[in-house]
C-alpha cells in the first residue's frame, strides 16, 4: 500500500464554508456578485485594517489591477523583488512595462533597501515598487515604503503569501499604496482560487471594482469608455473565503507550530538554518523553509528525493526572476556585484511541508528522514 500523501500545504476545510454557500444556493446567489462578496471583502478590511477591499479572481488579477491603478504603461520600468513567484511580476508586463529586479537581504530574504536605492540611482522614475513578503516573513517593508516616498512612486504590496503577518503590529499589505492577497488553494487560506485587492483610496478601490466587472458605465445600454476586465469573485468563492477567514488565526498558530518543530527538530544540526523571521515582525510561517551551509556535501535535491520516496511533498526556494529566460533581457540590482543574496538563497534551499493537517507523527517522520540526510 502506498503511504499517505503528506503535502507541502494544501486546503484545510472546516465545515463553516459550507453553511455560507449553502445561503449562496438558497438565495440564488451562485452569479456574480452578492452578499457573501460584499461581507467578504467587511470582513478582511476589518481583519487587516487596509481600508478597503476589492474581491477579485485571483491575486494575479489583483496585481494587474494594481498596475492600472497605479498607472503601469507600456515602456515604464517597475521594480520587482527578484526572489518570488513569476506571478508577482507577470502582470507588471500584461501592461508592456519593463521589470527590473531587485536583490533579496539575507535578514529577511525580501527586497533588500539598499540595492532599491542603488536601482532608483541607475532609473530614477520607475513607475511601480512590488514587494513580496516571501513565505510570510515581513519584508523591512518601512524601509521600503520610506524610500518610495521619497522617490513619490508607488509602492504595491504583493502579500500573497504573507496574509495575517504583520510588521511592527501592522498587517502585511496594508502599508503600500495597493496590497495584494491571495486565496489560492495553497495559501494560508483558500477559496479553492480567489485574491482581494486592498488600499486606503476609496475611489482607486471603487475604480477596480468597475474595471473588474467589465468596466460598464452606468447607462442602461452597455456603455464602455475604458477596457475592462472579468476579475471579480464570484459570490459562491466568497462563501468559502467568509468560512475560511474565521479560521484564519488557528491556520497561523498551526503554521507557526510547524515551524517552530523543525527548527528544534533541527537545532543540532549546524549545517542546517531556518528560514529567517523578521524580529520587527509577526509571520505566519506560510512555508517553512531551510537551507543547508555553503561547502557542506549535502544537497537540497538530495533530500527532497529522500523526502519524495516516502510520499512527501517538498518544494524548491522560487527560483529568481532575473534567472528565468523569459526576464532574460531584464536588469538586476544587487549590493555588490557578483554576490547575489536571492541566487544563494535558491541554490541552498528548500521548502518544507507546511501543511496544517500534518500530524505529529508526520512531522517526527519528516525530521528523522531529513536528519539522516545530515549522518543524523
Ligand atoms: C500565489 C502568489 C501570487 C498569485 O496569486 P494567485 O491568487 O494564485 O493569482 C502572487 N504572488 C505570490 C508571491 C504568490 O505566492
Amino acid at each position: 500500500m502506498e503511504r499517505k500523501r503528506i503535502y507541502l500545504s494544501s486546503p484545510t476545510m472546516h465545515g463553516e464554508e459550507q453553511k455560507f454557500v449553502q445561503e449562496a444556493f438558497d438565495t440564488n446567489w451562485v452569479a456574480p456578485l452578492g452578499p457573501n462578496v460584499n461581507a467578504f471583502e467587511k470582513e478582511m478590511e476589518a481583519y487587516t485594517g487596509c481600508g478597503h477591499a476589492a474581491a477579485l479572481s485571483a491575486g494575479t488579477a489583483a496585481l494587474h489591477l494594481a498596475m492600472i491603478l497605479s498607472g503601469v504603461k507600456e515602456g515604464d520600468i517597475v521594480f520587482a523583488t527578484s526572489l518570488t513567484f513569476s506571478a508577482s511580476v507577470n502582470p507588471a508586463c500584461y501592461e508592456k512595462a519593463v521589470p527590473v529586479f531587485i536583490d533579496s537581504e539575507p535578514d529577511t530574504w525580501n527586497m533588500d533597501p539598499d540595492a532599491l536605492r542603488k536601482a532608483f540611482e541607475k532609473y530614477p522614475h520607475p513607475a511601480a515598487v512590488i514587494a513580496v513578503h516571501l513565505y510570510g516573513t515581513p519584508a523591512k517593508i518601512d524601509e521600503i515604503k520610506a524610500i518610495c516616498e521619497e522617490h513619490n512612486v508607488p509602492l504595491i504590496e504583493d502579500a500573497a503569501e504573507s496574509l495575517s503577518s504583520t510588521f511592527k503590529g501592522q498587517m502585511t499589505g496594508t502599508f503600500g499604496d495597493f496590497g495584494i492577497f491571495s486565496f489560492n488553494g495553497n495559501k494560508i487560506i483558500t477559496t479553492s482560487g480567489g485574491g482581494m485587492l486592498v488600499g486606503k483610496d476609496e475611489a482607486k478601490i471603487a475604480r477596480a471594482r468597475f474595471l473588474s466587472t467589465q468596466a460598464r458605465e452606468n447607462a442602461r445600454h452597455y456603455q464602455h469608455n475604458v477596457v475592462g476586465y472579468n476579475y471579480r469573485m464570484s459570490n459562491v468563492v466568497a462563501g468559502v473565503g467568509r468560512g475560511q477567514l474565521l479560521h484564519l488565526d488557528e491556520h497561523k498558530a498551526l503554521k507557526k507550530k510547524i515551524y517552530e518543530t523543525y527548527k528544534k527538530g533541527f537545532s543540532d544540526i549546524p549545517e542546517i538554518t531556518m528560514n529567517p523571521m523578521n524580529p520587527d515582525g509577526d509571520a505566519n510561517c506560510w512555508l517553512s523553509c531551510l537551507t543547508i551551509a555553503e561547502g557542506c556535501s549535502v544537497t537540497p535535491t538530495q533530500v527532497m528525493d529522500a523526502l519524495a520516496e516516502y510520499n512527501i511533498e517538498s518544494r524548491p526556494i522560487w527560483k529568481p526572476m532575473h534567472l528565468q529566460p523569459v526576464f532574460e533581457n531584464c536588469d538586476f540590482i544587487q549590493v555588490k556585484e557578483g554576490m547575489s543574496v536571492s541566487e544563494d538563497i535558491f541554490n541552498r534551499g528548500f521548502c518544507l511541508p507546511s501543511d496544517i493537517k500534518n500530524t505529529d507523527e508526520d512531522m517526527a517522520l519528516i525530521i528523522s528522514i531529513v536528519r539522516k540526510q545530515f549522518g543524523r
